[in-house]
């Protein structure tokens, strides 16, 4: 058969050592040992002793916003209500390039990470914020021959709480923004966050698209918009196309009602989705000590069988100063504050940032099989639970059976009397 590309040697994440075979854009045989006549493979890559893994999946960020941190000044209380508020000075002064240019560097930082599929809010609150959704769907589709960009459309101030935010939020959606979002817990009273809710959840079913709220990002233990929404799911007949992102109110719930609240997620098959950066530094802002952590419960919710994802949320953005676009990050803080450090919780803390968050973005054409979409990562670690340990180069990114980014492996040279010449920081083969 002729074959575009040939990677031998590469290890699974399941631990098995396979050969994979890509023929335009999808995957044509994986295998132990596969042989072919070097005339017909287009390019051979040596991938010995490397993971290769389904490229990685944000489900929860915020590209409008990013890479706009120090503009026009600094978060200094660390607040999502600062954030929220620095936000709303801001979008009077985008431009359609200034947003589209920094999408467009964003996504390619994100494909440098293996970063190839991304659910994006994008503010639909009022007319200012139109200028982002313009620049979005412009993204979309200049990054769809290498990344899928799903757009959410997100009345940041409020469904009810900003007046035009309705009209605004049913326009995007209009013009094409994929997925219903919301804000129950910014609205003016919690009736009016229910409210918003049922009215949202309503607007996704008639028009026949997927929901994704942010649910109850508070530390206020009463808020308790998630059970609203696992309602109107059932109600509406939306089960398995709903998404909770942050939940971080069930971080400081009375443990009772959260006994019965879980249930309720997963007889719903709603998603959950933790932001694990941006929740461990923007919620308990309001604590002394103990200071709590903010973020959901995740264990808890896996152990249901409820489908839970990592979100990167921000990067450079008003809310926060950091961020590199690398989900080994996020999955690297999230397994350390979820306390996920037996090996089947750090091989399902991995997942959570491939094939997990896929499965709520419904990308059914991602994973390594054959006759799926020939997208994947190469990693310069010999396993998931090495990679999170590393967060390390990716030496190879192929999207839909292109090469887009390539990195060298690059051990650090040492100068150490009696010690090798080099170091990495794999572990060693026993
Ligand atoms: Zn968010």
């Amino acid at each position: 058969m002729n074959i575009d590309i040939l990677l031998t040697g590469g290890t699974l994440p399941n631990g098995q050592t396979a050969d994979i075979a890509i023929q335009g854009d999808r995957i044509a045989a994986i295998a132990p040992e596969i042989t072919a006549d070097p005339e017909t493979v287009g390019e051979i890559i040596d991938i010995s002793g490397d993971l290769v893994s389904p490229p990685f999946v944000d489900p929860h960020f915020h590209m409008d916003a990013t890479l706009s941190h120090g503009l026009p000044r600094i978060n200094t209380s660390g607040t999502l209500l600062e954030g929220i508020a620095l936000w709303g000075e801001l979008k009077p002064l985008l431009t359609e390039e200034t947003v589209l240019d920094r999408a467009l560097t964003y996504c390619d930082w994100a494909v440098s990470m293996g970063l190839l599929a991304i659910r994006s809010h994008v503010d639909t609150s009022d007319e200012t914020a139109l200028v982002g959704v313009r620049a979005l769907l412009e993204a979309r589709e200049r990054v769809k021959p290498y990344l899928d960009l799903q757009l959410v459309a997100f009345p940041q101030d409020g469904f009810f709480r900003a007046p035009k935010a309705k009209d605004i939020t049913l326009q995007a959606l209009d013009m094409g923004v994929d997925v219903v979002g919301g804000i129950p817990h910014f609205e003016r009273t919690m009736e009016d966050g229910r409210r918003s809710v049922t009215e949202l959840c309503e607007i996704a079913a008639e028009r026949g698209l997927l929901v994704d709220m942010h649910c109850d990002e508070t530390d206020d233990p009463m808020s308790r918009h998630i059970e609203q929404l696992t309602y109107e799911t059932q109600r509406l007949g939306l089960q398995g196309r709903v998404t909770g992102s942050h939940l971080t109110s069930m971080h400081s719930m009375d443990t009772y009602y959260v006994s019965k609240l879980l249930p309720l997620i997963a007889e719903a098959q709603v998603s959950a989705i933790a932001n694990p950066l941006i929740n461990i530094t923007i919620q308990g802002r309001h604590d002394t000590y103990p200071k709590r952590r903010g973020m959901t419960r995740v264990p808890e919710m896996l152990a249901q069988g409820i489908r839970v994802a990592w979100g990167q949320d921000c990067v450079l953005d008003p809310w926060y100063p950091l961020g590199t676009a690398d989900m080994l990050d996020v999955a690297f803080m999230g397994v350390h504050v979820a306390q996920m450090t037996s090996p089947a919780a750090l091989r399902q803390g991995f997942e959570m940032a491939t094939t997990a968050p896929a499965a709520i973005l419904g990308l059914t054409d991602l994973g390594l099989a054959v006759g799926k979409r020939a997208s994947l990562v190469v990693l310069d670690a010999a396993d998931p639970i090495e990679a999170l340990r590393l967060r390390p180069d990716r030496l190879l990114v192929v999207s839909k059976g292109k090469v887009v980014a390539r990195k060298e492996r690059r051990d650090t040279d040492l100068a150490l009397p009696g010690r090798p010449a080099s170091v990495n920081r794999r572990r060693p083969r026993r």
